[in-house]
């Protein structure tokens, strides 16, 4: 994905404030009030993605804080931090063109003072499966960050992308399951026209990597075409376009309850999670669509059920 054109930009925009420290952040947090803040919280490498979540963000003329931080405490000894992405001038300019007010910009020091927390905000049985079989303690380091820059950035609402379907059930669990005040709003998963989702990790792929990994999007509209069939019929279908694709190793792709992340049995009608994780050459990448299964089903942007498990479990 090309982030807009910087140059010819005929207007000079007054760039956001940026701040570095807790000290500069509660200065600029505080000119803010007492307005509604809205956060966007990303690890940088900016496409049109994160751009996606802050135009909701700022609707209806809310500030936005924008949070850049690589957070080493959800990735694991051998993954990609150390090779992550790093674009720290081109996010200020996408976050100046999307008129965000506020970036925070911390090193690890500045979020952990004391080194490693102790005490973390743990995921729960929810944490342990998909993402966090593959990935183990990522999302007690996701939470434990997230509940960090919720309370420093004293937002009012936080936007999440679709795209991590999982991260955002659990986020939308620890704010209410630990009373976060804040409102969290969903955002569908922007695409390439191709299909293929937006990530800061795309820019890892080779051409022929990225034509393999179109195998995981066209997957998961093979599956949602097939929605009307019910779960089997979703599964197989999805499946055959990926067995077909040598070069993706699949990790795992479900069809699961949107709330309990538990396999949909057969008889299952209703929204569930169409997910897929691969790895295509040196890159791992995620994917999934919220699907409507059943007659009339397809598709969707985002789910309708909310976030608790305690009473949609099972009951469809
Ligand atoms: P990241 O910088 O990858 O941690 O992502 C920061 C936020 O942007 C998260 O809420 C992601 O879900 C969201 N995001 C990343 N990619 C996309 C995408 N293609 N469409 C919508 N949201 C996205």
């Amino acid at each position: 994905m090309t982030a807009p054109s910087t140059d010819a930009a005929p207007v000079p925009q007054a760039g956001p404030a940026v701040a570095r420290t807790r000290d500069e952040l509660r200065a600029a947090r505080r000119a803010l009030d007492p307005g509604h803040v809205a956060v966007v919280m990303t690890m940088g490498a900016l496409h049109e993605g994160h751009a996606e979540l802050i135009r909701r963000a700022r609707g209806g003329g809310r500030s936005v804080v924008v949070t850049i931080f690589l957070n080493p405490l959800q990735f694991g000894a051998g993954e990609d931090l150390s090779r992550y992405p790093r674009t720290v001038d081109d996010d200020l300019a996408l976050c100046a063109r999307e008129g965000v007010d506020l970036v925070f910009l911390p090193t690890p020091d500045v979020i952990y003072p004391g080194g490693d927390p102790g005490v973390r905000i743990g995921a729960g049985a929810l944490g342990a499966v998909l993402e966090g079989q593959s990935r183990p303690g990522h999302f007690d380091g996701v939470l434990t960050v997230v509940g960090k820059l919720l309370h420093l950035t004293r937002a009012d609402s936080a936007y999440y992308g679709q795209k991590d379907a999982q991260q955002l059930l659990l986020i939308r669990r620890m704010v209410q399951d630990l009373d976060f005040p804040v409102e969290v709003i969903p955002v569908p998963t922007v695409r390439e026209p191709d299909g293929l989702a937006l990530s800061s990790r795309n820019t890892y792929l080779t051409p022929s990597d990225r034509d393999a990994a179109l195998a995981l999007s066209r997957a998961l509209r093979a599956g949602a075409e097939a929605a009307a069939e019910g779960p089997s019929a979703i599964r197989r279908a999805a499946r055959a376009v990926l067995v077909r694709e040598p070069l993706v190793l699949v990790d795992y792709l479900v069809l699961v309850h949107p709330v309990t992340l538990e396999d949909v049995p057969e008889w299952y009608r209703g929204e569930a999670l169409l997910a897929v994780a691969g790895r295509v050459g040196t890159t791992r990448l995620i994917d999934n669509m919220p699907v409507a299964v059943g007659p009339g089903g397809g598709a969707r942007e985002v789910f309708s059920v909310p976030a608790r498990t305690t009473e949609t479990a099972g009951s469809e």
